[in-house]
């Protein structure tokens, strides 16, 4: 199975695990339903100054981003949400949303115009839907962006808008003209303001799932690390120079290979994207050693994966080291071929003692059985 197959397959799994909790959340919706709850119910409003308070928006679904953007005359606001559904309160104006249509990318900004008359939407990939006067004066895709978009950022005395990237680029359209920030640090923007002709960025963390482990726990938290090394390899470029790696584990032996197995857990097919590997000489708390010289990239309590290695190679290639007992190493160390890294240990969704180890390149896995024989 190929990386671009195990794509689509997460992304199935993605989308089951949300119709999923749509229903869920109906549920508890329902249930909560008598008893009206104030600050820690997503989708409530708080203002100060002058702006009052006009309503909340008490359906959205607490996974969800939502996005909220006041009128130009203080008279109300907007929220929207990453599925681009607008609700309108107070006499903000309403001029249309995208709640009949099927979006490939998820909203991530909504900006007014300087009259208030109409707004624009920006999804991950830079694409712009203008509603009511906003005018459209060109959209990021094309334009050769290599991260996703975050922002967009407008301005009550100048026509035309910006984007911001997570990486910190800027991109202005109409008569925008505000100075980017690109970075290639590991940590991305995940929000930003502007005033005075200058951009404020924001770099925050994503956080990788939690909660309890399902059978969707393992594809979620390899989506996490596919998302998390498409933003800190970035500045990087492709190679295919998938050669000298050293085995992870000493006197390694291999209990469950790469690709589709009727997973021990859960007892259904599902795609194993990596190798794991036991002690031949059965020492059960042994230690981890990197495959290839690099720096950490990340170190999680994931799920499914348990506590997680992540080393960064270059050339957009990482290994990935899962289930260990404990790790040895902080983010942003460098590390030598065959450096201690953690112990082996049996952390997440595990049935016994061994080392889950991925060899992913951009992003995606590789079968490590052939890379680590040559
Ligand atoms: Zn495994």
């Amino acid at each position: 199975m190929n990386g671009c197959t195990n794509r689509n397959y997460t992304s199935l799994v993605t989308l089951a695990i949300f119709l999923a909790r749509v229903a869920l959340l109906s549920v508890c919706f329902l249930v909560v339903l008598g008893t009206p709850s104030t600050a820690s119910n997503p989708g409530t409003v708080e203002s100060t100054g002058e702006l009052l308070h006009y309503g909340d928006l008490r359906s959205a679904s607490p996974p969800n981003q939502m996005f909220i953007e006041s009128a130009p005359n203080g008279g109300g606001y907007w929220i929207a949400t990453q599925e681009g559904v607008i609700s309108v309160f107070g006499d903000a104006g309403s001029y249309g949303d995208l709640a009949e249509i099927n979006l490939n990318k998820p909203i991530v900004g909504m900006g007014s115009t300087p009259s208030g008359l109409g707004y624009w939407l920006v999804a991950s990939d830079g694409g712009i839907f203008t509603f009511g006067d906003a005018q459209f004066f060109g959209s990021a895709p094309g334009q050769n962006s290599n991260s996703d978009f975050i922002e967009i950022l407008t301005s009550r005395l100048t026509s035309g808008y910006a984007l911001v990237s997570a990486t910190g680029e800027v991109l202005n359209f109409g008569d925008m003209e505000l100075e980017g920030r690109n970075s290639c640090s590991l940590t991305p923007v995940g929000s930003a303001s502007s005033s005075a002709g200058g951009v404020l960025f924001l770099r925050v963390n994503t956080q990788p799932e939690t909660g309890s482990i399902t059978a969707e726990s393992g594809p979620l938290d390899s989506e996490f690390l596919d998302n998390l090394l498409d933003h800190a390899q970035q500045c990087e470029t492709d190679s295919s120079d998938l050669v000298g790696f050293l085995s992870p584990v000493a006197d390694a032996k291999i209990t469950s290979s790469f690709g589709l197995r009727n997973h021990p857990i859960w007892k259904q097919p599902l795609f194993h994207g990596g190798t794991d590997y036991v002690s031949a000489s059965e020492i059960y708390d042994g230690t981890i050693n990197a495959a290839k010289t690099g720096t950490v990239v990340g170190v999680f309590d994931l799920v499914a994966y348990g506590r997680t290695v992540v080393l960064g190679h270059g050339s957009k290639l990482a290994t990935v080291y899962a289930h260990l007992k404990n790790s040895q190493v902080i983010v942003g160390e460098a590390v030598e071929i065959g450096q201690v890294i953690g112990r082996m240990g049996s952390t997440g969704a595990s049935t016994g003692p061994h080392l889950h180890f991925e060899i992913r390149v951009s992003g995606l896995v590789r079968n490590p059985a052939p890379l680590l024989d040559e």
